[in-house]
């Protein structure tokens, strides 16, 4: 039996159909599963503020115990709590303000976080890296294959290897993750190197509250004894002049003494706006390295990497459709196999449908239509006509076609039929390649660019592949 708690995504999914994306984000992305009691009677949820809570109690109240009802459906009494960590996170922050008042008694603020220690405060020794961003856990894809060799050099030798190292690109691509590998295979190497990964944005935050406290000598002295800094999102210095002035000489000072500086960014260190030009050439002074998007294949890898490790059970193509439809990011592949998870833990089983996966991947992106069919089913109705169609055309068996002959026609007929596919049936390479015995999607790109040239030429080939586009319509 799955845990009362495994229902509640269904929930969080169930409301997000219902209200309006703003709405959803507003008061009920940030609701957490808590407990039932009293025999499944009561559900206690967490709520991030009292004005939440509020709300949701006076105007949301039935939506929310509509979709609790739909999984759970004994519930008769809703419970709304603030949320502790919130409150905890209040805490600290006051914390922080006392301690920057009183130095002597820094607080380990190492309960703030469930998953793993953190704790930002100036005075920490905590490096605040996430146990799960390791070397371990990274999937080597093409569109990160320069950057992982940077970060992976860094951590062997920090401080003398590239320095400053400058990771860009998009959200969610692993420039976080890269970055706190580094850190941790560093510490790994050296066990007593001081090491401190910090978003930029609490950097900032730090740097204010220091003014404001006048602790700034305790802010520079915690910042200079730094050996490798990992600053993350530095586009947040925009506009900040006098933190970006203070960052100028911790960098300058760090960098003197070669200690390590990791820094990423969302955008390549000229574009970003709002900062003074003397940092963008401190920032390009070592190595940069952009994170592109990956590719259908990177995400096919990723995709397996990460199932293996959840233990989900998908079938190949399923895996494709997912590569073939996400094809944004990782976080955002990771969402769907969250997804997938939370439907075969409600459903008590390990696989799911197409249709399932199809919905799922809708509700990421509505709007277009997987063709899971047709990954599924390579002789699904529509390859099949075509390539029946083909076989005639041209007076050769289908085994002929999807095999690998390499007489002159046999080859052709191929190739059309790869063309087909892809305009006809808007299949990708790699899906293609798969229908013709898993070859590789450079050979069908390959076939696929010859027949676009060849009708460039050659009319009476464009008349026939014409003629067996629209036979191949037929009934
Ligand atoms: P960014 O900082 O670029 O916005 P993150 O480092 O936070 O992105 O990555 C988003 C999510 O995707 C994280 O959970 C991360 O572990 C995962 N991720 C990104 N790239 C990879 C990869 N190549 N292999 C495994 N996981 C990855
Ligand atoms: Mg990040």
């Amino acid at each position: 039996m799955p845990a009362t708690k495994d229902y509640w995504p269904l929930v969080l999914a169930n409301l997000k159909d219902r209200v309006t994306t703003d709405n959803y984000q507003a008061w009920f992305s940030r609701l957490e599963f808590i407990k039932t009691s009293n025999q499944g009677r009561k559900i206690t949820l967490s709520v991030p503020s009292s004005f939440s809570k509020k709300y949701i109690q006076t105007k949301l109240k039935d939506q929310l115990m509509d979709s609790l009802n739909k999984f759970y459906p004994q519930v008769i009494h809703l419970d709304l709590v603030i949320n502790q960590n919130e409150i905890q996170q209040e805490q600290v922050k006051q914390q922080v303000l006392a301690n920057l008042e009183s130095p002597e008694e820094a607080p380990q603020s190492s309960n703030t976080s469930k998953k793993f220690k953190t704790s930002y405060l100036p005075g920490s020794n905590l490096n605040n890296l996430n146990p799960k961003y390791t070397f371990d856990t990274f999937v080597k894809t093409s569109n990160t294959e320069l950057v992982h060799n940077v970060t992976k050099a860094v951590s062997e030798k920090p401080g003398s290897a590239y320095n400053p190292v400058f990771i860009y690109g998009g959200v969610g691509l692993g420039k976080t993750h890269l970055m706190q590998a580094v850190g941790h295979k560093a510490l790994e190497n050296f066990p007593n190197l001081n090491i401190k990964y910090i978003p930029c944005e609490t950097f900032v935050s730090q740097f204010q509250i220091a003014i404001r406290s006048r602790t700034m000598d305790k802010f520079k002295e915690h910042y200079r004894s730094i050996e490798l800094l990992l600053i993350d999102d530095i586009q947040f210095l925009s506009g900040k002049e006098s933190t970006q002035e203070e960052f100028f000489h911790t960098f300058n000072l760090l960098h003197q003494d070669n200690k390590q500086i990791i820094i990423t960014s969302d955008k390549a260190p000229n574009q970003i706006a709002g900062i003074e030009e003397r940092l963008i050439s401190r920032f390009s002074m070592g190595m940069v390295v952009d994170i592109d998007t990956p590719t259908v294949e990177d995400r096919i890898a990723i995709l397996n990497d990460k199932t293996a490790r959840m233990q989900l059970n998908l079938p190949d193509h399923q895996i494709l459709a997912i590569a073939e439809r996400i094809n944004t990011n990782v976080r955002d592949l990771e969402g769907v196999l969250n997804k997938i998870q939370a439907k075969m833990t409600f459903s008590l089983k390990n696989n799911i449908s197409d249709n399932e996966l199809q919905n799922i991947l809708e509700v990421n992106d509505p709007g277009s239509s997987v063709k899971i069919e047709y990954l599924n089913n390579p002789s699904g109705i529509r390859t099949q006509k075509i390539l029946n169609t083909v076989c005639k055309y041209f007076g050769y068996s289908q085994d002929q076609i999807l095999g690998t002959g390499r007489q002159k026609d046999v080859s052709l007929a191929r190739q059309i039929v790869m063309w087909l596919f892809k305009y006809e049936l808007e299949m990708s390479y790699p899906a293609i390649g798969k229908v013709f015995g898993g070859r590789n999607h450079t050979t069908v790109m390959h076939a696929i660019n010859k027949v676009d040239s060849l009708t460039k030429k050659d009319t009476k080939l464009k008349q026939k592949i014409n003629h067996i586009k629209s036979t191949s319509k037929k009934d």
